[in-house]
């Protein structure tokens, strides 16, 4: 999988054309479940959702008085979000990133820009107490990932929680995106300023990976504390 690239132009097509298999309609069970792991009995916090589609844990979050910011290059998905979900948005430009657009819900709250991941920067977004990453990681293309390891890491207040869901299966089997990444790799792209520990494998299967020719889908759920 080390040498295969997604374009930015493929991903919007998927939007396109609802190849979204991907998206979770009733959210995820497993954030659900590792919330307060995630909270650590904190209120009022910044969450980061990156390459955030339409999750629609992004409305969880905000109804429990967080700030939620999502970067998504799909512009389509973003409306679809704040429309499927009821919520209100205004569109302003991105002071700092020519042609991004940042679509933000009317009373603030949720913060969504319109760009590309890697347009982005602590100066732009501030800093974050808790990641949601699921779909992300294992989404950025292989010879991208210590680029965006860096600069998640790089997005991530002293103490945070950073929840990251990756996905196992026999990468001989199916390209990706999701791609296979090992925990040695995680370790090797968190592991200098993080603390990890697995907090669960859960078994994923459905028709969608065995039609992809698998015969077993995990999802491992990781939670990093950036310790440096
Ligand atoms: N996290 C979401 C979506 C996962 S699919 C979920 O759990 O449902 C990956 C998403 O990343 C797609 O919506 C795709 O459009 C977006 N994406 C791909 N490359 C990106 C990039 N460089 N910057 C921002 N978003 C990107």
């Amino acid at each position: 999988q080390k040498e295969r690239v997604v374009t930015e132009e493929e991903w919007l097509q998927k939007w396109e054309t609802g190849k979204t298999g991907f998206h979770k309609e009733q959210g995820h069970p497993l954030l659900q479940k590792y919330l307060d792991v995630l909270l650590n009995g904190r209120s009022g916090l910044r969450i980061f959702f990156p390459l955030c589609g339409k999750a629609v844990e992004m409305k969880w979050l905000a109804d429990m008085g967080h700030r939620v910011v999502g970067a998504e290059i799909s512009e389509q998905a973003l409306k679809e979000f704040f429309t499927e979900r009821g919520v209100p948005y205004r569109e302003e430009p991105v002071p700092g990133i020519s042609g991004a657009k940042m679509l933000q819900s009317m009373s603030g709250n949720i913060s969504l820009y319109c760009c590309s991941i890697y347009d982005l920067s602590s100066a732009i977004v501030g800093k974050f107490d808790g990641v949601w990453d699921r779909g992300a990681l294992v989404a950025v293309n292989p010879c991208d990932r210590q680029r965006y390891a860096s600069l998640m890491i790089s997005l991530m207040e002293k103490s945070s929680s950073y929840l990251l869901v990756t996905v196992s299966y026999d990468p001989n089997k199916h390209k990706g995106p999701p791609f296979y990444v090992p925990e040695t790799e995680i370790k090797s792209l968190f592991g200098k300023l993080c603390e990890i520990k697995c907090l669960e494998k859960a078994n994923d299967f459905s028709d969608r990976h065995r039609e992809w020719g698998l015969d077993y889908f995990l999802e491992v759920l990781y939670i990093l504390k950036f310790v440096a």
